[in-house]
């Protein structure tokens, strides 16, 4: 059952996510060649609570982290440590935050230094497909019209999307329903409201789609070792469109594919 949230009740999930996305700017400006994604968890905990936000992922199912931070052949839920970052290194930031009992998330994928020419492509296509399942979501257009877009963008470019792990709803519950698929075909499950907020999160590889998780019981992994990338927005279907909840400025952005990440 996707619950339709009352304006009142978007306000709220727009403050927590404006205090994921403020977090997140901050913390990307962190991101450099010899930080440990240990030190940069620290970091991101103090900008949540900074806010009078809780960090969400912070003991989810026992996580020991406020981020996921996962790196180059790491796709999501990467657990922050002792490792150091070094230039050419793809790091996933995954970050949610919980304000009076709502939620925000969202994730990007930032460069450490310079990248590979296909590393940087792997990332602008993410970010595109990402955009474009944005895009078509609207009253009456389906859950899977999101993947569809989603999948459209990141085959034209040679790349895969991972099956295994899915976008879904936000309220007040990090993960409610619907799963969102970043692949498929158009036409299928929850039609969509106003008033539904979906995170919609592509998660791209460079090589095979297929994953594994490592044996810390987190870690998703490319099956083939391969680069990934990953982008997520919280998001709510309006009367028009959607609105983007994981903006960290005042300006209400109705779909707009111009809109930064
Ligand atoms: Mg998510």
């Amino acid at each position: 059952m996707t619950t339709c949230r009352s304006a009142r009740e978007i306000d709220c999930l727009r403050i927590a996510g404006r205090v994921t996305a403020r977090a997140l700017e901050a913390l990307v400006k962190s991101v450099v060649p010899g930080a440990t994604t240990g030190e940069i968890d620290a970091y991101a905990e103090e900008l949540i609570r900074k806010q009078g936000g809780e960090p969400a992922f912070l003991g989810y199912h026992g996580f020991s982290g406020s981020i996921c931070a996962s790196v180059n052949d790491e796709v999501v839920h990467g657990i922050p440590g002792r490792r150091k970052l070094i230039a050419g290194d793809l790091l996933k930031i995954d970050i949610g935050a919980r304000v009076d009992g709502w939620y925000g998330d969202m994730a990007c994928t930032v460069a450490v230094g310079e990248i590979s020419p296909q590393a940087r492509r792997l990332v602008e296509t993410t970010k595109e497909s990402l955009l474009a399942g944005i895009a078509v979501v609207r009253p009456g257009a389906h859950v899977s019209d999101i993947g569809h877009a989603v999948q459209g963008v990141v085959e034209r470019q040679g790349f895969s999307v991972v099956r295994a792990l899915v976008g879904h709803g936000v309220g007040r519950q990090l993960h409610e329903e619907p799963p969102v698929p970043n692949y498929g075909k158009p036409g299928n499950g929850v039609v969509l409201k106003p008033g539904m907020v979906l995170a919609v999160e592509p998660m791209v590889n460079a090589g095979s789609w297929q994953v594994r998780t490592n044996p810390d019981g987190w870690t998703v992994v490319t099956a083939q070792g391969c680069l990934s990338a990953h982008f997520e927005h919280t998001i709510a279907v309006t009367a028009l469109g959607c609105e983007i909840l994981t903006v960290s400025s005042d300006a209400t952005l109705a779909q707009s594919p111009a809109v930064a990440l």
